[in-house]
């Protein structure tokens, strides 16, 4: 056992750590035994004597191998939650915090309550509970509360391989967290659990665990994997030969459960179905012969000519062990071309064929993703019906989050969803890339869990080589404007200083810094000349009362300022509405595209002609008109929620179905975040939104100027007008170029002279996206920060203010870097 990395603190006494109690546990004798095959349960021992002896321990060790389930066991029956302090458990995933709870709960046979779980906006901890999972999120939100987490006497972060943001953020806080805990001799222990063997970044990083701390891996069972990648990489349809492949292993090869990797719940719900209908499932009843069912049989009868192989052997790794067959459900054409025929002559040995692959067999198809309903979750680890072949179809939960039973084949289309931030916007969307090869090995891995398994991947070897060795931590692949906030929230100044696992770069740090106090979310710090010295303030600015109200909303600093600044003239609902609409991409139907070969002109051209008007309508006259394109976007949400936000209205309106779900999904969620922060606004979603009056609209447009302010833009003036390429155009305080308002804009035509944009997207030219006209003399009192003042000059005119009775003073103002001069305010 290793003992290199004993860190015992001299202030924690033995006695202080170590528990005195056992606290036994009467579990069902079927439990016990399932429990027993489990490789950590051999490592009990050294695992709680490592845990014993060092404040922090990491643990290492196969998915599957027992992790999650049965260390907090361990700890609960070596009294680690028999005083006042509990057991926590962080999960990255809701998925996996739910069903493990009630996983633990089962095994451990105790009361209900005692195992619980909390992730966002549901739980069931009661007083007497011992052992919580919960999000990493949630415990996040707990040391805001409470730096020292006096409740828990452990805490496991687990899945930490995921290096997922607020994991990596957890493991810096606790990494402080711990010694203060044992300084004060409230002993605390931390437990960091991990998939894979990659755990340098914690144990070899100085600033974060000054004496590395022991790692304890657990060495599972893991039986061959075959891995066969295809010739030809599927590249749009993946969920095509996803499909394709799942049919053939189940018609050709011999009994074991098969999972399906794929990216989205959309997709795994698409693929469900179609392995459904070719292969129905109908419990107690004999199945029927359908249409598609007689279509399978047809192909069989083929196949059982050719005596297809199970499991031949395989020599290159670039053959997929598969016979291809001809006719799988539709796709023909697809099938016949394309260099993969030759795997047609694999292992056409009649003596490989097994008697046991048949195709008649039902195949018990259950979907498996992270919003998944508990209970439907639950079915995964449950034996398929007697007769079937279980087959899941799954997001990237099941890489290491859930491991299911009984798996031999797994089809990996490459692929996973991943969240990516705008740089311009800050605004996050998932967009589908391919994995690292880390993951993919992971996900080949679940094939050999109980015995030799095969890992079909719908890619090629080359592309493959390509992947990236592993997933980067999330941390350095976003911008930080959110988790600077929420840290400065947790009175962490010197975000620099901060021991990340993986620390972002100083420039993105600099950079959240900067916008914070531009928003006014963080103190300003003095000011050299015009521009503020982050660098002398060394990145510690302090948070203000408004950047903590923006902490609490689960938008970016930008949208939440709005949020934060909506409370006036009941404008909350339209800047909630907004603020969804602006988050949530592309909410009109893209008809800008060339018409489709199999598209009616005529309809998308009548279509096409339907959305202008509706622009042109929701946008308005006016005040109104002003708003811009927010305008237009919240007549969208107004007029699609008033006609029950139906598909038929979306097509018929140029509207994206799916995104309007979205928008009304995340109305809710801000709706409950905004009377959370502020109880006594009490917001109600109005899903029929009536139109904001004039003086909404102003109010509006100033809202929306507070949150977008570093995204101004001035009309270029007549007399600056020296190079015609700048006709029309706008200039911006950061880019060279001249930026346009696109044909397509509610702005288009009017040509303010001042607006904020919510992107520029460069096409034929630099477009600014998302326009709203704002007043010169709303810029140097909404956002004093980017402005310059003169010296105080004395107003001409009456001397007195009547109001006040003071001297009236004005400044000049221009703003910062470009010098535009503005309106003078009043002093
Ligand atoms: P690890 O965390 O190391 O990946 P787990 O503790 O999650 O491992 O899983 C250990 C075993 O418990 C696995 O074989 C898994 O199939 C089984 N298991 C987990 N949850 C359930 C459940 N709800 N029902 C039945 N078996 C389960
Ligand atoms: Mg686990």
């Amino acid at each position: 056992k290793e003992k290199e990395g004993k860190t015992e603190k001299p202030s924690c006494s033995k006695e202080a750590c170590q528990p005195a109690v056992f606290v036994p546990v009467d579990r069902l004798a079927e439990i016990q035994e399932a429990r027993l095959k489990l490789p950590v349960l051999a490592e009990e021992h050294v695992i709680m004597e490592a845990v014993r002896e060092n404040p922090c321990v990491v643990l290492c060790g196969e998915t599957g191998s027992g992790k999650t389930t049965q260390v907090p066991q361990f700890l609960y029956e070596a009294g680690y939650a028999s005083g006042s302090g509990i057991i926590g458990v962080t999960e990255p995933r809701r998925v996996a915090a739910v069903s493990m709870s009630h996983r633990v709960a089962t095994e451990m046979n105790l009361p209900t309550g005692v195992v619980s779980y909390q992730i966002r906006y549901e739980g069931n901890v009661t007083d007497g509970t011992k052992i919580k999972f919960m999000t990493d999120g949630v415990l996040l939100k707990e040391i805001q509360k409470d730096f020292l987490l006096q409740r828990y006497s452990v805490v496991i972060i687990d899945e930490a391989h995921e290096r997922s943001v607020y994991t990596d953020i957890l493991i810096g806080l606790l990494s402080r967290i711990v010694p203060l805990r044992n300084k004060r001799a409230m002993p605390m222990k931390l437990v960091i659990m991990s998939a894979t063997l990659r755990v340098e970044d914690f144990t070899q990083n100085q600033r974060l665990f000054p004496a590395p701390p022991p790692v304890v891996k657990v060495d599972a069972r893991q039986f061959p994997v075959t891995v066969h990648f295809n010739k030809r990489t599927a590249m749009e349809d993946y969920t095509g030969e996803a499909f394709r492949k799942t049919c053939k292993i189940h018609r050709m090869l011999p009994s074991g459960g098969i999972l399906v990797f794929l990216t989205g719940q959309a997709e795994v719900h698409s693929l469900c179905r179609r392995l459904r209908r070719a292969f129905p499932y109908k419990p107690n009843r004999e199945c029927t012969e359908g249409e598609d069912r007689a279509q399978g049989l047809r192909h069989f009868t083929r196949k059982q000519r050719k005596k297809p192989a199970a499991l031949p052997r395989i020599d290159l790794d670039n053959y997929s062990a598969l016979p291809v067959e001809e006719g799988d459900e539709g796709d023909d054409e697809e099938e016949e071309d394309g260099d993969e025929v030759s795997d047609l002559d694999l292992g056409d040995n009649p003596d490989d064929y097994d008697e046991k692959s048949d195709p008649s067999i039902p195949l018990y198809v259950l979907p498996l993703y992270s919003l998944l309903a508990p209970e439907q979750q639950a079915k995964v680890f449950r034996p398929a019906p007697a007769g079937t072949r279980l087959c899941v179809v799954a997001t990237n939960v099941a890489e290491t989050s859930l491991t299911i039973p009984g798996v031999r084949y797994v089809v990996d289309c490459g692929r996973v969803k991943k969240r990516f931030y705008d740089r311009v916007t800050g605004v996050s969307s998932f967009k589908v890339t391919w994995t690292s090869q880390a993951s993919a090995n992971q996900r080949a891995g679940r094939a050999g869990r109980t015995e030799p398994g095969h890992c079909y991947r719908l890619y090629s070897s080359a592309v493959f080589s390509d992947f990236s060795l592993f997933s980067e931590a999330e941390i350095t692949r976003r911008p930080v404007d959110d988790l600077v906030l929420q840290m400065k929230d947790l009175n962490i100044q010197k975000v620099v200083n901060f021991p990340f696992p993986t620390p972002p770069s100083s420039e993105a740090l600099a950079a959240a810094e900067q916008l914070l106090v531009s928003l006014g979310a963080l103190e300003e710090p003095p000011r050299e000349g015009r521009v503020i010295d982050l660098k002398r303030a060394r990145l510690s600015c302090p948070i203000t009362p408004l950047g903590r109200a923006m902490a609490a909303f689960p938008v970016s600093p930008r949208y939440a300022k709005m949020l934060a600044l909506g409370q006036q003239q009941d404008c909350m609902p339209y800047v909630i509405a907004v603020v969804a609409a602006m988050t949530v991409r592309e909410i009109f139907d893209d008809l800008d595209r060339p018409v489709a070969k199999d598209e009616d002109g005529e309809k998308v051209g009548q279509r096409r002609a339907r959305l202008a008007q509706n622009k042109r309508l929701w946008a308005g006259q006016g005040q109104s008109l002003l708003l811009g394109d927010l305008m237009v976007m919240l007549g969208a949400v107004g007029a699609c929620e008033f006609a029950g936000c139906t598909p038929k209205f979306c097509e018929e309106n140029g509207l994206r179905y799916k995104a309007m779900l979205e928008i009304r999904r995340l109305r809710g969620q801000l709706t409950n975040a905004v009377n959370a922060v502020c109880p006594d606004v009490g917001v109600f979603v109005d899903g029929k939104m009536p139109p904001p009056t004039p003086t909404q609209v102003q109010c509006l447009r100033q809202v929306v100027l507070s949150g977008l302010g570093d995204h101004l833009a001035r009309r270029v003036q007549s007399e600056e007008l020296l190079d015609p390429k700048w006709r029309n155009g706008y200039k911006t305080p950061l880019l060279d170029e001249p930026v346009f308002i696109h044909p397509s804009s509610a702005l288009f035509k009017t040509l303010p002279e001042f607006v904020v944009y919510q992107e520029v997207t460069e096409t034929t030219k630099m477009y600014m996206r998302g326009v709203c006209a704002v007043e010169a003399d709303w810029i140097p009192k909404i956002l004093p920060q980017y402005c310059h003042f003169s010296a105080p000059q004395e107003n001409p005119g009456p001397r007195y203010s009547p109001d006040s009775g003071r001297i009236r003073c004005h400044c000049e103002s221009t703003f910062f870097r470009v010098g535009w001069k503005l309106p003078s305010v009043e002093m």
